[in-house]
């Protein structure tokens, strides 16, 4: 069993524009090549013609059981009716997570702004997401997307499901600090690389990750994610393969974790 805990169908190729089916399509697809039987679409904290919002997603998987929506918020632009939308999906069960952005916006996890969030994610049992680390963009500002900020809201929010995405890559020493002190807090190895990894690299990250399993104990807390399409799926099981670990904690990774997280149903799958 894998649950990809952490994938994208925006258009990261600006020059056409694709639509909502067509990334599903090959979402699906690509899922099925890998043997993955479950995954999380996270919308952004945009929405144009290449980022369809977070209602767009929810109406255009309903039909297809193995993928689930986290909904991604703008700290900078979310209103009145974002909250009246998503508190809704959030009743129906519609929507799996939040997510935010800090570094593509500028604020810390901690910002009194999403204190309305965090008591929602609370009252529904549903995980907050928030990027961390590098951002794919040079115009993010990385000091708000550093992991030990998301330190100061697990302590402040104890009932809080915080998942540190991308294990703050570069600065996973932090994360996996914040994540072995917070009970809390979990981790996802999403996006670690663009494209494929090389040799050299994945040696680098499997060194990284073992590391951080060493020191944070057996991996309750470590959630299997690829951020397709930014990172190609089948290089992401081969680095998931190469890990030195014993196919129960493996398993934890790939897919125990998530479902116990997210509620994922996996025997209706
Ligand atoms: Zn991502």
């Amino acid at each position: 069993m894998i649950i990809d805990v952490h994938t994208h169908i925006n258009n990261y190729h600006e020059d056409r524009v694709t639509s909502i089916d067509q990334s599903l399509n090959l979402l699906s697809q690509t899922m099925e090549e890998n043997k993955v039987d479950y995954a999380l679409v996270l919308s952004s904290y945009k929405v144009n013609e290449h980022r369809p919002s977070t209602t767009q997603v929810v109406e255009a998987i309903a039909d297809r059981k193995n993928l689930g929506v986290v909904a991604g918020i703008s700290f900078l632009h979310y209103d009145y009716k974002d909250v009246r939308i998503i508190s809704d999906y959030l009743e129906k069960g519609l929507i799996k997570g939040l997510k935010f952005y800090p570094g593509y916006e500028p604020f810390y996890p901690n910002d009194s702004r999403l204190q309305i969030w965090y008591e929602m994610a609370i009252e529904f049992d549903v995980p907050v997401m928030f990027h961390s680390g590098d951002t794919y963009a040079p115009r993010g500002k990385v000091k708000y997307s550093h992991p030990i900020h998301h330190d100061d809201l697990a302590v402040d929010y104890p009932e809080l499901k915080i998942v540190i995405c991308h294990v703050g890559n570069p600065w996973i020493k932090d994360c996996m600090e914040v994540v072995y002190k917070n009970d809390n807090v979990y981790a996802d190895i999403s996006g670690l690389v663009l494209g494929d990894f090389n040799e050299k690299f994945e040696r680098y990250m499997k060194n990284e990750i073992e590391e951080m399993i060493t020191y944070a104990g057996n991996p309750k807390y470590l959630l299997y994610g690829t951020d397709w399409p930014i990172s190609n799926m089948n290089s992401y099981l081969k680095f998931m393969d190469q890990l030195d670990l014993p196919e129960e904690k493996k398993e934890l990774i790939l897919w125990k974790n998530a479902a116990e997280l997210f509620k994922i149903d996996v025997t209706a799958l």
